[in-house]
Order: structure tokens, then sequence, then C-alpha cells
């Protein structure tokens, strides 16, 4: 039985793919989640926030749990926090999603949103591998790569709530491919995010004159790689390179205790992302700690949490 109900929160982590909601406790002990396919198709953006809606009655009605502090958002960015919405989102099927004024309508409770890579930053600060550290960085390897950022127990929020994008510092001039996010060529997504991994595959075994049987899945490359295929074993050198320079400037940039890998590609295969990307991390500072979350794909849901029971 639930008895403290009044240091609960409503977390929900809105994801290109999946929509999490959950009920989360002061120490980040999740009471009861619910996980969906994100809505992709609709009229507008709106529809996400309805189907939130339903998601977190459904957790209510299931639960019993009738008081709680509030509801703490988190979603794939860019945001705009003034609005309360996301904006562009790339991985997103619509242009505008809001999300604080239709939540706060509905429940009429305090909502709070964040992006989810700031949310995840927040959430391994108070309850994962970031809880001893003043300065942490949370990197993302999903169907993106995004970051959060502690300095100094701040968090890093940024002019609009996106400090830390660093999933668009430049990494690459040599293939310069063009980024999902529109705005740019070389970013660091548009080679080793989940959906950039068999783009950049194909690229490179064209550029150098390689036969390669052509994966349309990271997942796949990665089983290669375990499997020992040489060609693939090739391509982990010049990913693991690509790898190396954005660990690189996210050290420069932050000068961090700790790094914290999280995301479908990290959570799946990070231990390969890392053993060749290590062989490229500049020393230029102390090397910090870097690490696979081991809070698996909740890291956001728990910082999502943790903006609500007031711990940023
Ligand atoms: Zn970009």
């Amino acid at each position: 039985m639930v008895n403290k109900s009044k240091n609960l929160a409503i977390a929900v982590d809105i994801g290109g793919t999946n929509l999490r909601t959950a009920f989360v406790d002061e120490k980040g002990k999740i009471i009861a989640k619910n996980i969906v396919k994100t809505v992709r198709k609709g009229r507008s953006g709106n529809i996400v926030a309805e189907q939130a809606i339903g998601e977190i009655k459904k957790i209510i009605g299931d639960s019993g749990v009738r008081k709680y502090a509030g509801i703490g958002v988190s979603v794939a960015g860019p945001i705009d926090p003034k609005k309360g919405a996301s904006v562009n989102p790339p991985n997103m099927n619509f242009r505008f999603v809001p999300i604080v004024a239709p939540l706060k309508e509905e429940f009429r409770i305090p909502v709070y949103i964040m992006n989810d890579c700031i949310a995840g930053v927040l959430g391994e600060k108070h309850f994962g591998a970031g809880k001893k550290f003043s300065n942490l960085v949370y990197i993302t390897m999903s169907s993106g790569i995004g970051g959060g950022a502690i300095a100094n127990r701040n968090l890093l929020m940024g002019r609009g709530g996106n400090a830390a994008e660093i999933g668009h510092m430049t990494v690459d001039t040599k293939f310069d491919l063009p980024c999902s996010c529109g705005k740019g060529r070389g970013h660091w997504e548009a080679y080793a995010s989940g959906n950039s991994i068999p783009k950049f595959f194909r690229i490179w075994a064209k550029n150098c004159r390689l036969e390669a049987e052509l994966p349309s899945e990271a997942k796949a490359i990665f089983q290669a790689v375990r499997n020992k295929d040489k060609i693939t074993l090739k391509f982990m050198e010049e990913l693991g390179k690509i790898n190396g320079r954005g660990i690189s400037n996210v050290i420069a940039a932050y000068d961090p205790g700790i790094i914290i890998l999280g995301g479908a590609v990290a959570l799946s295969s990070g231990d390969l992302v890392l053993r060749y990307a290590k062989k490229n991390i500049d020393k230029f500072l102390r090397l910090p700690e870097i690490k696979i979350s081991n809070l698996g794909e909740n890291a956001p849901l728990l910082g999502a949490a943790a903006m609500v029971l007031n711990k940023q």
C-alpha cells in the first residue's frame, strides 16, 4: 500500500517511439508504470497530449493513488519552455506538441516540462550513477543523440531549455553528412545515432570501395561486430573516431566528473561503442568516469519525477 501519497509524482516521458507514464516516490522508486507507442498520426500535435492525459488517467485509476504533488514531463526536444511545448522535434511527426496547458487544464495541478536529455541528467543526479558528482553529463544515444549537463551542481538549462544539445556538435568534415536536424552537416547525430549508423556504414563502405552487405539497422551492425565480421570491425574504427570526437567535445565543454550514457544504442551496445570510442578520446583534460546508465530506459522518467519533487 502507498501511504505517503503526497510525496508521489506523476512522471511522463514522451519520446519519438515510446510514451511512458509512472508514479514515482521521492526515493526514485517506480510504483506503477505504463508504456505505449507514441502516437504518430493525427490532425495535430494535440493528439500527443491527449494520449498522455489518457495514460495518466489510466495509471491513476489502476493504482488507486489519489494524491500526488504534480506532473513532470520529459519530452523529445527541442522544447519551448514559455509555450510549454515541444517545437519541431526531429523524432516526432508533429511540428508543435503542446504539453503543459492541456495537462494543467485537465488535472489542475502543477505541471513541469523539460527536454528528455536534461530530464535524463536530473534523473542520474538524484537516482543514478551521478549522485555523488557535482559535475556530470548524461548522453543519450538512441534514434538521435542528445545530452544534459549539471555543472557545479547547477542544472544547465540554456536560454530556451535546450543546453547541451551535443548531438549537433560538429565531429567530422571528411564525410560531411547532412544532419536530421536539417540545420547542418558533420553533426555527431548524423553518424552515430541509431537512425544514422546504417546510413553512415553505407557511405563509409562506398567511400572505401568495399563490397559489403548493407545493414538496415544499427542492431545488425553491432551483431556483426560481435560475430567478428571483418568489414564491420573496420567500420567500428571509423565510428570510434566519430564517438571519440563527440565525447572529447563533451569533456572539453563541461569538464565533468562522470559521463553517463543512456538511450537504446548505449543500453544495448554501449560496451562496443565505448571500446572503440575510448581509443580516440583526447587526453587534454583529466578523463572522467564514463559509464552506461544503470537506470536503463528510466533516466528521463525519473528526472521528470525529480522536477516535481523539488529536487532540481
Ligand atoms: Zn544536427
